[in-house]
């Protein structure tokens, strides 16, 4: 497994929409496990390939976060079927949006068809914190950020912190 580059705002790669997975296989299986890896190693909860450069269709999560007891989740092709009405807000973060946080609504339940590691077509049905990692993961593959659910302004100001950030990581000094 490899440890992959975690692309992070502002980045043109992370507004393209991915493109769907036609078959599912070790190609695909080697990103998974990559993606996984890359996710853990930044102590994250949920990675999209997109946000390793990658534009197609595969999210990675595990909202378990215990060291011993991990759970990885692995969707190819995701389709959102339903989604409730009643909302739940959750402070969101992002590995593309580092250090930065804000309160986001989304629907509180929602339903999930998808391919699974090995290509077969699962259907989920999740509620809390697992309805809000695939719904923001999902958004990464339509180019989407949570970011842009909020005002102009609070948008603004984080990215031009990010882009500071950027500027100063990528300065050597000898
Ligand atoms: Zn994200």
């Amino acid at each position: 497994m490899t440890i992959r580059k975690i692309l992070t705002e502002p980045n043109k790669i992370l507004r393209q929409i991915s493109k769907p997975v036609k078959k599912v296989e070790d190609e695909e299986r080697k990103l998974m496990d990559d993606m996984l890896e890359t996710m853990y190693s930044a102590n994250g909860i949920g990675l999209a390939a997109i946000q390793v450069g990658i534009p197609k269709r595969i999210i990675v999560l595990d909202i378990s976060r215990k060291e011993d007891q991990k759970n990885p989740m692995f969707f190819v092709n995701p389709l959102i079927i339903n989604k409730n009405k009643e909302q739940n807000t959750y402070e969101e973060g992002c590995l593309s949006v580092p250090d930065q946080f804000a309160e986001i609504d989304r629907p509180s339940k929602c339903e999930i068809e998808y391919l699974d590691y090995y290509g077969k077509k699962q259907i989920l049905k999740a509620e809390g914190l697992l309805a809000t990692c695939i719904q923001h993961e999902f958004d990464h593959l339509e180019g989407i950020l949570f970011i842009d659910y909020l005002s102009k302004l609070k948008k603004n100001i984080i990215i031009k912190k990010l882009s500071k950030q950027k500027v100063k990581s990528d300065r050597i000094v000898v």
